[in-house]
This record gives C-alpha cells, sequence and structure tokens, in this order.
C-alpha cells in the first residue's frame, strides 16, 4: 500500500492537497498538525509542562491554550521552538504510526481507499518522520507566493511570516528529498490535475 507523505513549506498548499485527496481520491488522511492540537489540549501533560515553563497567561479563559501568543515565543527564540518540539515530536509520530497501523490493517481491499493513505506533516524532514510514509511529494511555490498567502491567511505582518518561514527547512532541501515534487505556483487546476497524474 502506498503511504504518501505530504509535506512543504508554510502555506505552500498542503491542506489543498490533502483535502482534495479526501474529498476526490475517498483516501484516508492523518494530519500532524490536527495531532499536535491535541497534544496540547486542557488536562494534557505536555499542556502542564508549557505552563510550567511559561506562566498561565498562555492560557485563555476557556482552559485552551492561547497559539498565538505561544507562536510568539517560540517563533522568535531557536532554543524555545526546539524544547516545544521536543515535548510535542514524540507525541504526534506515536499517534500517526498507531493511526496509519489501524488504517492499513483496516481498510478494506478492492476500494480506492486501499490503493494509499496520506500522512500529511508539514515537519516530515525536520522531526525526522520520512520512515512513517513510502513516498514523499513535497508541495511548492515561490517564496514570494507564499509570504502573500501567509500574510493574507494568518493576518502575519511580511516580518513574522518570514520569521516563520526561517523557522523550517528551506523549500530547496525540501524539493531535493521529494519522490514527487507538486508544484502551486499557478491555479488549483493545474495543482488538481498533478495530483491526479500522480495517482494515475
Ligand atoms: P500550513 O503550512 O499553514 O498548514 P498549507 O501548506 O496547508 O498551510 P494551504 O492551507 O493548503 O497551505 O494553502 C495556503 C493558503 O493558500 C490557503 O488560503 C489556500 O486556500 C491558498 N492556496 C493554496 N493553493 C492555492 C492556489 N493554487 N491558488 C490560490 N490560492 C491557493
Amino acid at each position: 500500500m502506498r503511504i504518501i507523505g505530504i509535506t512543504g513549506g508554510i502555506g505552500m498548499g498542503k491542506t489543498t492537497v490533502s483535502n482534495y485527496l479526501a474529498t476526490a481520491h475517498h483516501l484516508p488522511v492523518l494530519d500532524a498538525d490536527l495531532i499536535a492540537r491535541e497534544a496540547v489540549e486542557p488536562g494534557s501533560p505536555i499542556l502542564s509542562k508549557i505552563i510550567d515553563r511559561y506562566g498561565s497567561h498562555l492560557i485563555r479563559l476557556d482552559g485552551t491554550l492561547d497559539r498565538a501568543k505561544l507562536g510568539s515565543i517560540v517563533f522568535s527564540n531557536p532554543a524555545e521552538r526546539t524544547w516545544l518540539e521536543q515535548q510535542i515530536h514524540p507525541f504526534v509520530r506515536t499517534v500517526l504510526k498507531t493511526e496509519r497501523d489501524r488504517l492499513i490493517q483496516t481498510h478494506p481491499t478492492n476500494t480506492e481507499c486501499s490503493v494509499a493513505i496520506v500522512l500529511v506533516i508539514p515537519l516530515l524532514f525536520e522531526a525526522q518522520m520520512t520512515d512513517l510514509v513510502t513516498e514523499i511529494w513535497v508541495v511548492s511555490c515561490p517564496e514570494s507566493q507564499q509570504i502573500q498567502r501567509l500574510m493574507q491567511r494568518e493576518k502575519l505582518s511580511l516580518e513574522q511570516a518570514q520569521a516563520r518561514i526561517r523557522s523550517q527547512m528551506s523549500i530547496d532541501e525540501k524539493r531535493d528529498r521529494a519522490n514527487l515534487i507538486l508544484d502551486n505556483s499557478t491555479t488549483l487546476e493545474a495543482l488538481i490535475e498533478q495530483v491526479d497524474r500522480a495517482l494515475s
């Protein structure tokens, strides 16, 4: 069975591709970002560690983590980002592996779902999770376009968008390690066409 790992730079189109794979191709998708959110749910041990380190001002009135506040700490401080990732990545890896194995075992054969499972892992290379997949697709677009999409969607300043981009491995390095590069520099239709071709 193909286990497709989707990665790429922030805001380059990973979710767009995985949503399409789920809706049009009916492939099961596991999303590392959603699992990383679970890791810091109210009452979780990781959230307690975060509060111990940075203080309870990071907790909103409803008890959930203020991700924007945490983001502003870790995206401007590489050592703190490393600490946070050391807390969260092992949790994400364990859940991804368990869920992946469950899907492999339970998915019926002779359906489109049996063809492939999709794992969306933004930090696939940085967090050394390449062993969880059998092939790697990197979604890519020029940095100028990436910055534009990030600023628009996340309401970030140019400096904030650049800091987030710099916190990850460069897209050139990711492209070098891809089995397939999906060029998302033009239209959604063009992107979708590449995805369809990759599955045919
Ligand atoms: P993140 O790393 O933040 O999770 P991502 O890589 O999953 O982001 P998307 O959320 O898929 O990226 O896309 C980022 C933004 O760019 C979204 O608002 C999406 O609608 C838009 N977008 C993606 N591809 C295109 C495209 N080809 N044309 C226009 N807009 C696009």
